[in-house]
């Protein structure tokens, strides 16, 4: 099916929430990325629903995405359809020590929602860009721990247009994984249980971990925070600065000269530069040490 016809189509189901080849590099932290073929920003569940039901019964590639803040997208862009998730679907509220975060809530709100309450359990995520639905699928963390700990089970909702509910054990969180990156379920709402603590201790403790990321992190240039996951016992980062390569730069991207497992946008970085460097750091790191560095990003759109 044509993208206009599928454009045109969905604008019928959803006025003023489709836009055709829309630049994605407008959708993600690293500045990255060609066309969409067609973008939706669903305003609530049912436009969710509908959206996703729409690709699935026509068999259109659907891809999901939140903030883009831990995707690579092809230079070429996406085929099909791509759904953002953010506004509209970002509802949170306290119930005593229990908190509902729907998917398109950023985690940073939800996070000072829950310290406002006198809840602990999110400062973790201080500094930790994104959506609640991108940090559930990559079980994001920092600090010694992950939004996975403090989950108790996640709503989703199917390619057939059905809600369902698994628990934390079904989920199956692991260090920057989850069953939800294998699973073709958007992530809807998520119920997470914290604990009460005293709300001037909480805005210290995420001042302090605020402070360490300004100190070592190149937060004043696009990325999309580490490139790759860090091997047990050791961190990718000083794996790659060994190898000598931190500040190696191909076209615009580069490898940052403050932490070596962030790769930043100089300007206009295409994400094949991006690529080549990942690859160039992970056959070197391979070559000297004998440890294979695995992605933490998600790379979009490559056939
Ligand atoms: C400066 C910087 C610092 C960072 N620091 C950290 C850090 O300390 N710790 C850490 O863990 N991460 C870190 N990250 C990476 C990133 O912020 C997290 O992984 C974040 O949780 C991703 O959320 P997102 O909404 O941007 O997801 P996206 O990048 O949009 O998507 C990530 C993945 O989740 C999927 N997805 C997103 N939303 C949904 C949904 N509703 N349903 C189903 N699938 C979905 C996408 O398909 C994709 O596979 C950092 C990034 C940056 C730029």
């Amino acid at each position: 099916m044509a993208d206009s016809t599928i454009c045109l189509e969905m604008l019928k189901i959803l006025p003023g929430r489709v836009r055709i080849s829309e630049p994605m590099k407008k959708h993600t932290s690293w500045r990255i990325g060609g066309p969409a073929d067609v973008f939706v920003t669903p305003a609530n569940r049912e436009e969710l629903r509908l959206a996703v039901s729409y690709a699935y019964e026509r068999e259109i590639p659907l891809t999901i995405i939140g903030a883009g803040t831990n995707i690579l997208v092809a230079d070429e862009g996406i085929r099909g359809v791509v759904v953002k998730v953010g506004c509209g679907l970002d509802r949170i509220s306290v119930d005593d020590n229990m908190v509902i975060a729907e998917s398109g809530a950023k985690l940073s709100k939800v996070a000072a929602v829950v310290r406002d309450a006198g809840l602990g359990g999110f400062e973790f995520s201080a500094g930790i860009p994104g959506n609640i639905g991108g940090a559930l699928v990559m079980n994001a963390g920092a600090n010694g721990t992950a939004i996975g700990t403090r989950v108790k089970e996640v709503l989703l909702l199917n390619q057939a247009g059905c809600f369902f509910k698994k628990t934390i054990d079904e989920i199956n969180f692991g260090y920057r994984s989850s069953a939800l990156q294998h699973d073709s379920a958007v992530v809807v709402e998520a119920v997470f249980s914290c604990y009460h603590r005293d709300k001037e201790a909480i805005k210290h403790e995420m001042e302090v971990f605020i402070k360490r990321r300004k100190e070592t992190q190149p937060l004043h240039y696009p990325s999309a925070g580490s490139i790759f996951k860090n091997p047990p016992g050791d961190s990718a980062g000083r794996l790659i600065e060994a190898v000598g390569l931190k500040g190696e730069r191909i076209g615009d991207a580069q490898i940052s000269t403050l932490h070596a497992n962030f790769i930043i946008n100089l300007g206009e970085a295409r994400a094949r530069d991006i690529m080549m460097l990942v690859e160039r750091a992970r056959n070197s790191v391979l070559g000297h040490f004998g440890i294979e560095l695995k992605p933490e990003v998600k790379v979009v759109g490559y056939q």
